[in-house]
């Protein structure tokens, strides 16, 4: 016969051990071993050990009698029963599985994908989307029974949805609750269902909502709709809508984050001369005054030209990337300049020796891509 186990060394906490002690203790043995969550070998027997100890020093007679007397002490009295609910009570669920299927369950969230014009995400837009969900059946409003005619209580379950069931374990009995099988868990039965929904309760149906598109967005962002997603069960709430934004290209325009960039070509003159020119931003034309001897690559910051923060005050920039149009083509006259021009600057050339500023260039360059 195996030795019996000391019921305070179980739980590992000393003979004088107060009852929140016990509960802390058995709280943390019982995860520990707990069959669902630990496969070793030896640990279903510990979680029984540990269930057993529980069991007698949590209960004030039994404690009592097994100090006296040791496990004599407790002969006549059941130590195994009752394990289940104990765990239960600790931990919200039994070994058994509770499955009740008439407890509020939340509907389903949906997603929509919207398609928005680069301008739209930026400026925000109000867009009306058809929606095709499950939705709560029109003609029974959702009770699954046809009109006039009303569901009557489950006789096996008595309109509680749930069915108890003693069992026996190897902790010794216990309560499991499940889904009634009459009912399906809804607690009634309905016997001349809905002509719309065959007794279900939620048909398909489309519907047209109203979607509000802050400033801002950007390609790939979720938009909340709260309680536009698919019914609940049993008087759940509804699910949430997530409207996924998409962004189509502009033809000039891109985004890095709230800025705009803009790629934009000047010509040989007016980057050597320096110039004010027009540039086209999301709003209609803007001046920007280029300088003299304005390099090919250089970033112009129009501030405040950019997308408008979505979460907070404020707006982005529009970074103009200049690149110098070297003409490919040119008339009898350009000819006669360029050449008079390249009399004056002479025929050398020279090996551009590389500056801290060009690495800098290459490790920024991911701002023009
Ligand atoms: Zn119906
Ligand atoms: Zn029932």
């Amino acid at each position: 016969m195996p030795e019996k186990q000391d019921y305070y060394d179980s739980l590992g906490v000393g003979r004088n051990a107060s009852a929140d002690e016990l509960k802390s203790a058995y709280r943390q043995l019982a995860k520990e071993y707990h069959p669902d969550v630990n496969s070793e070998p030896g640990a279903e027997e510990r979680f029984k050990e540990v269930n057993e100890a529980y069991a007698v020093l949590s209960d004030q007679e039994r404690r009592a009698a097994y100090d006296r007397f040791g496990h004599v002490g407790l002969k006549g009295m059941p130590t195994d029963f009752g394990f289940g609910d104990i765990f239960e009570e600790f931990f919200g669920f039994g070994l058994g599985g509770r499955q009740r299927r008439s407890a509020p369950r939340r509907g389903a969230d949906l997603r929509y994908d919207i398609n928005l014009e680069f301008e739209e995400a930026v400026f925000g837009v109000e867009r009306e989307i058809e929606l095709t969900r499950r939705d709560t059946c029109s003609r029974c409003n959702g009770s699954g029974a046809e009109p006039g005619t009303t569901p009557v209580r489950c006789p096996t379950c008595d309109g509680a949805g749930e069915v108890r069931q003693v069992r026996q374990t190897f902790l010794g009995s216990m309560v499991n609750v499940t889904a009634c099988p009459n009912c399906g868990g809804r607690g009634e039965i309905v016997s001349s269902p809905c002509l719309n929904c065959s007794g279900r309760g939620i048909e398909q149906l489309s519907v047209q909502r109203k979607i509000s598109i802050p400033p801002g967005v950007s390609d790939g962002t979720q938009i909340r709709v709260s309680g536009e997603g698919e019914p609940g069960l049993n008087r759940g709430p509804r699910g949430d809508l997530y409207v996924v934004v998409r962004v189509k290209k502009h033809r000039f325009f891109r985004r890095k984050n709230d800025d705009i960039l803009l790629d934009l070509s000047i010509n040989l003159a007016q980057a050597a001369l320096g110039s004010e020119i027009d540039v086209p931003t999301l709003e209609g034309d803007d001046k920007l005054r280029i300088p003299a001897g304005t390099q090919p690559g250089r970033i112009f910051r129009m501030r405040g030209k950019g997308v408008p923060h979505l979460k907070r005050n404020g707006r982005g920039d529009q970074l103009v990337v200049v690149s110098v149009d070297i003409p490919k083509t040119i008339t009898a006259e350009q000819r006669e300049l360029f050449e008079r021009l390249s009399e004056t600057l002479g025929s050398e050339v020279i090996p551009q020796e590389r500056s801290l500023f060009d690495d800098l260039k290459d490790l920024l360059s991911g701002i023009v891509d």
